[in-house]
């Protein structure tokens, strides 16, 4: 891949097909290179392989872990240019916000590699004169991960990291839209010191099966999942068998609200950061929008005019802000959903181009109403559908409709609102006055049918240790 400089990333590519799955270019159709496929008595032996080396990796001392972690996120700075333009080769998404995400997904390692450190367990007052009562944190043992295409790395750096920190090892089976990234990431885990059996990058020809294995082999003890709820609920349903601890990090239908005190401008620029990042792909995009009758029309054409200035093509090309979707099944349903939004009265605010390839026009939508499907569904593509509203209780109810609860957003300069509305709306996280709300040191996650658990912040390393109780009698 002649776009790669530093080739020691792409040393796990397979040469044909025989061999591994083809990796296709979404801006171009271009096949990018073979991956290596993983048969059953593979993943069978990398899980095998994973159970005997954890024991030796958690024996280590935290400190010489977050030794090892912090020469990993060194080592992906380093490359950060590489592993951004194949990350862009794969996924789509313009070179600056590979490069951005490059640095996101580094940021879980540094971050987990400090709180290796912290694992702290606790002494309790006693109840008897007679006992002392403390708990101590060690790790589930081999944790395992399904990771989606839509952001290859940090997906994958945000559960590798505290899983490794707490002293697990790892398996993950990233997309098969986007193994390189995953693949070459590891890599350079390798060159930083961390054993190959600690952390296995492994690729099924069928996801299914995958899961189906991670789901029900004895010595895999923690499942971490992120993808669609759809699938979160087939591997939480296989789980139960075994009463596997899994963490789900699923889907969301984030409502953007903006009311009549907001900062209009404001609002605008963190709409467009909200909706329109990785071409609205993104499980935290704003996926509907609800504005204030009096501030209606200004927001709407302010809107409408900054997405029509989006440069749609190639993520490699000079000044792109929006790359191609995934595949041409995901384009099917984002135009599918924008046409049943016209035909039930929704308005296009510029002309609706139909482009080639797996390219599509951005477009702001309005006159759309609570009961469309589209404002059902979750979109993952760049259309932002515009609600009028009213009256801030059939606000609130209407932003709560919806069996999603990860990420919100709101708009507003008034404090006593503020406070009000961000405690109402039924969502893990809420973004006020601000629409790019994911760091390492905050924890992200959902509620409802938007997942279990949270990563990234102190909590996030929790999700992989568990929590052992010690009784001392006779003091
Ligand atoms: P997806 O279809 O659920 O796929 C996610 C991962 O699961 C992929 O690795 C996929 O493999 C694998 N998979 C699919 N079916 C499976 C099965 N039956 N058993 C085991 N694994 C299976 O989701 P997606 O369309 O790739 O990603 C988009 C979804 O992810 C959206 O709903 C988005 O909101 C959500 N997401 C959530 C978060 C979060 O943090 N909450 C973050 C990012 C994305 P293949 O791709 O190889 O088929």
């Amino acid at each position: 891949m002649q776009h790669i400089t530093n080739q020691s990333l792409l040393s796990f590519m397979v040469p044909n097909e025989q061999q591994g799955i083809a990796v296709n270019n979404p801006a171009t159709g271009d096949v990018l290179g073979f991956a290596p496929v993983s048969v059953e008595q593979d993943i069978l032996g990398s899980i095998e392989r994973a159970s005997v080396a954890q024991k030796e990796w958690a024996a280590l001392p935290s400190k010489s872990r977050s030794a090892v972690l912090l020469s990993w996120y060194q080592l992906i700075l380093d490359n950060k240019e590489d592993l951004g333009r194949l990350m862009t080769l794969e996924q789509g998404k313009p070179l600056a916000e590979a490069q951005g995400e490059v640095l996101y997904g580094a940021s879980f390692i540094q971050w987990f590699a400090e709180e290796a450190k912290r694992t702290y367990g606790e002494t309790i007052p006693t109840p008897s004169g007679d006992k002392r009562l403390l708990t101590i944190k060690q790790p589930v043992g081999v944790a395992c991960a399904i990771t989606p295409w839509n952001f290859p790395i940090a997906m994958i750096t945000r559960k590798a990291g505290p899983a490794l920190a707490a002293g697990c090892s790892f398996i993950v089976k990233p997309s098969e839209s986007t193994p390189l990234s995953a693949f070459a990431v590891a890599e350079l885990a390798y060159q930083a010191g961390i054993p190959r059996d600690v952390l296995q990058v492994v690729l099924g020809s069928d996801a299914r099966q995958v899961g189906r294995i991670f789901t029900s082999h004895p010595l895999i003890r923690k499942l971490s999942f992120t993808g669609s709820t759809q699938v979160g609920r087939v591997l939480m349903q296989q789980s139960a068998n075994d009463i596997k601890r899994t963490s789900m990090e699923l889907g969301g239908n984030a409502p953007f609200i903006v009311f009549d005190d907001a900062d209009i401008d404001a609002a605008v620029v963190g709409a467009m950061a909200s909706k329109f990042r990785n071409a609205g792909q993104t499980c935290v995009c704003a996926n509907r929008f609800y504005v204030h009758s009096k501030v209606y029309d200004e927001f709407v054409s302010k809107f409408s005019a900054a997405v029509q200035q989006l440069k749609v093509g190639n993520g490699l090309d000079e000044g792109v802000s929006i790359g191609p979707v995934i595949s041409a099944a995901a384009k099917q349903n984002i135009q599918s959903l924008i046409d049943g939004a016209i035909a039930q009265g929704a308005q296009p605010m510029s002309e609706l181009r139909t482009l080639d390839g797996l390219f599509m026009q951005p477009v702001v939508l309005k006159n759309v109403t609570h009961d469309m499907d589209i404002i059902a569904n979750e979109i993952f593509g760049p259309v932002a559908p515009v609600i009028k509203f009213s009256d801030d209780q059939q606000l609130i109810e209407m932003a709560n409709d919806t069996i999603y609860g990860l990420a919100s957003y709101f708009y507003s300069q008034n404090i006593h609102r503020v406070w009000k509305i961000a405690e109402a709306l039924e969502y893990g996280m809420v973004g006020i006055n601000e629409g790019m709300i994911s760091n390492e040191v905050a924890p992200f996650g959902g509620v409802k049918q938007s997942g279990i658990g949270r990563e990234g912040a102190k909590q996030g390393i929790d999700e992989y240790m568990n929590i052992k109780y010690l009784c001392f009698g006779g003091n």
